[in-house]
């Protein structure tokens, strides 16, 4: 399975975005690189960072080591909650640590509505996106309340809103929402970290594909039309997850994991998250 199989998604400006790509959350900026550089072996051309993971340079060693194109290359990162009343500091920062001059999608990483900061760090982001410096900028952890606010009030829509979806928390509405206003729902801790792997459906629907759990939960979110990042440290298992890619599944399995959503989070709920390291 090679990055020729992996289909790409129209964002609503036209810009194109790998609908299968690896996240990095939660690997030690020291191993970064070298986990990024064998996801870009394998055949990962997506690479989701946030300045909140502290490993973005070593996201941009990585891409920088491995020659490839940087057209070919769809590079995420996200603006830290601390920092949205400095959006555009934030935004050079992330981009001189990853040593790129255009960043492919900017998301707002929480819209923490204690703070009261999102729809400033939207208009900056805004003007980022004005000056070329980003293909496209989104949100993450939005709910439909602060999609309806920001909706109100921003001259360019977000492309993206990156939320918590996976069988046992499948986000149904949220998902919806998002899909009507045009927005693309990019899939995060798609494998529910992981926990989602050892349902009992899954593992038949497993078996009588000859595929593995974690493939049949990516094939699922593929279908749904997710975009998704699982996050692995291993190589075996990043190609493992690419292999979804030639998962079928038939409507009788789609509509038994549809089943599957148990309203189980298993992140922080974004009406209420204020993190600052975040
Ligand atoms: P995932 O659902 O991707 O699960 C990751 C876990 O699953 C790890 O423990 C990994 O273990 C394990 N795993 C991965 N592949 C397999 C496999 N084939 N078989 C068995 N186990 C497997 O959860 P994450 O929370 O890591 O989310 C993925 C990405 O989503 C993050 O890296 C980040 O980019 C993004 N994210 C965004 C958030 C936001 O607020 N916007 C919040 C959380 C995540 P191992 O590494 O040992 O292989």
């Amino acid at each position: 399975m090679t990055h020729e199989h992996i289909p790409g998604l129209d964002l609503n400006n036209g810009v194109r975005i790998p609908q299968l790509g690896y996240g990095v959350f939660q690997i030690p900026a020291e191993h970064t690189q070298q986990a990024v550089e064998s996801a870009l072996e394998a055949g990962y051309r997506h690479i989701d960072t946030a300045a909140a993971y502290r490993n973005e340079a070593a996201v941009g060693a990585a891409v920088a080591a491995s020659g490839l194109a940087r057209e070919d290359l769809f590079i995420t990162t996200k603006l830290r909650n601390g920092d949205q009343g400095r959006a555009r500091e934030a935004f050079e920062e992330s981009r001189s640590a990853l040593g790129l001059d255009q960043i492919d999608l900017y998301l707002i990483h929480w819209p923490v509505p204690s703070q009261g900061l999102y729809l400033q760090a939207w208009r900056e982001m805004e003007q980022i996106y004005s000056e070329g410096l980003v293909r496209a900028i989104g949100v993450s952890n939005f709910l439909p309340d602060h999609l309806e606010e920001l909706l109100g009030e921003a001259a360019v829509p977000p492309a993206v809103n990156q939320i918590e979806l996976h069988p046992t928390f499948q986000q149904q509405a949220l998902a919806d929402t998002s899909r009507r206003h045009g927005m693309a729902v990019e899939a995060y801790s798609p494998l529910g970290q992981g926990e989602d792997l050892d349902n009992a459906a899954v593992a038949q629907i497993s078996q009588r594909h000859g595929a593995t759990p974690a493939q049949v939960v990516l094939a699922w979110h593929l279908a749904s039309g997710n975009i998704v990042i699982p996050k692995t440290a291993t190589p075996e298992r990043m190609r493992e997850n690419l292999g979804a890619l030639s998962v079928e599944l038939s409507p009788r399995d789609m509509e038994q994991i549809n089943e599957l959503d148990a309203g189980r989070r298993l992140g922080a709920d974004p009406a209420t998250a204020s993190f600052s390291q975040y």
